[in-house]
């Protein structure tokens, strides 16, 4: 049965002058208990179309329903209400820096009026739930990028919400916690049997947890259903160049080539790490992943719990579209790439 329903929905922003359609006459049902996907390249419309789902943003014209109720129809306390029903977490997770972690995941019931010894025995479930015991006191700054987002969605929880929607919530993390923050949100969907919408660009992340997907492009949804069969059959393009992100390597290759500009053999490239990332993780990738010699001509890099901090200076010598490839890899990692020099 269906929990959210989307009716023709669409919203414009005016920007200097021009109409932008950011979201195009959408109509979409999801399913309660289910965890939906929705994929597309930056602009295609999606945070817009999420951010509609919770009230955050009004809808230009048609309408969102959620548990039956038509959210542009209601306000004051009623929406307060249905907005804790629909809760977020975010691809930086937007803790609160000045507060512990048990001080985060509590924030939502004080907001709610809970008495503080509820919040204490709700606190101690939920820190148990995502798997943070003993980190109960530590700052977010004290905490690597999965536990971050760990507090963020203990956080997202602790209102008992009916949909967990998720704006690009691994986007930031490595390979390999990106799939234990989406086991974790597998395990939350299956034990409290809660209705997960998600946003990203990446396939993999479809892949893994989605039961079904709609594919977005230039706000519209252009294709939709079960992930086994997009996967199967994708019938229009946009669909087949997401499924080949996953199933032909080299075709992900090929499109990352497509950006950037020419570097040489010899370019000299700072990484920049502050925070949440740890640079082996992305170094061994670089190294695997492209026929390119990598030669690290100085390194200033302090680990600590929160990721590591500072930089590197690299040498990447090989054939031209490889390095490019390379540097366009780093890009996209997120990492802080400046290219110092090349011939
Ligand atoms: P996505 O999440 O898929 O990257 P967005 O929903 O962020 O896409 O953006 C869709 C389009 O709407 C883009 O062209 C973006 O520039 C535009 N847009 C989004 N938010 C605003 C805003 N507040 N004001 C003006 N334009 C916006």
């Amino acid at each position: 049965n269906t929990l959210i329903n989307l009716q023709h929905l669409t919203k414009r922003f005016s920007r200097s002058g021009n109409e932008v359609t950011a979201v195009d006459g959408v109509d979409l049902n999801i399913r309660e208990g289910e965890i939906y996907g929705i994929i597309g390249y930056s602009g295609a419309g999606k945070s817009t179309l999420i951010r509609m789902l919770n009230g955050l943003e009004q809808p230009t014209s048609g309408s969102v329903t959620v548990n039956g109720l038509e959210m542009s129809s209601i306000s004051g306390a009623e929406l307060r209400k249905a907005r804790q029903k629909v809760s977020m977490i975010f691809q930086h997770f937007n803790l609160l820096w000045s507060r512990t972690v048990e001080e985060n995941i509590s924030l939502p019931l004080e907001i709610a009026g809970a008495d503080k010894a509820a919040r204490a025995e709700r606190v101690r479930e939920l820190v148990r739930l995502v798997g943070l015991e003993g980190r109960e006191k530590a700052y977010p700054s004290e905490l690597s990028g999965g536990q971050k987002q760990r507090v963020g969605i203990a956080r997202a929880l602790a209102n008992e919400p009916r949909v967990l929607l998720c704006d690009e919530a691994t986007s930031a993390l490595d390979p390999e916690t990106t799939d234990s923050i989406l086991d974790l949100l597998t395990s939350i969907n299956r034990r409290l049997g809660l209705t997960i919408v998600l946003i990203t660009h990446e396939m993999h992340v479809i892949r893994k947890i989605c039961h079904r997907v709609a594919v977005m492009e230039a706000g519209k949804v252009v294709e939709e259903g079960d992930v086994l069969q997009v996967f199967k059959s994708p019938e229009q393009p946009i669909t087949k160049r997401f499924v080949s992100q996953v199933t032909e390597p080299g075709d992900a290759r090929q499109a990352i080539s497509q950006l950037g500009e020419a570097y040489p053999d010899g370019t000299l490239i700072r990484l920049g790490f502050v925070g949440d990332r740890a640079e082996q993780p992305v170094l061994a990738k670089l190294i695997r992943s492209f026929d390119i010699n990598v030669n690290i001509l100085q390194g200033n890099i302090a680990q600590t719990h929160g990721g590591a901090f500072g930089s590197l200076v690299l040498q990447l010598s090989g054939d031209g579209n490889a390095v490019r490839e390379a540097i366009a890899f780093l890009h996209a990692e997120g990492v802080e790439t400046e290219v110092i020099a090349h011939d």
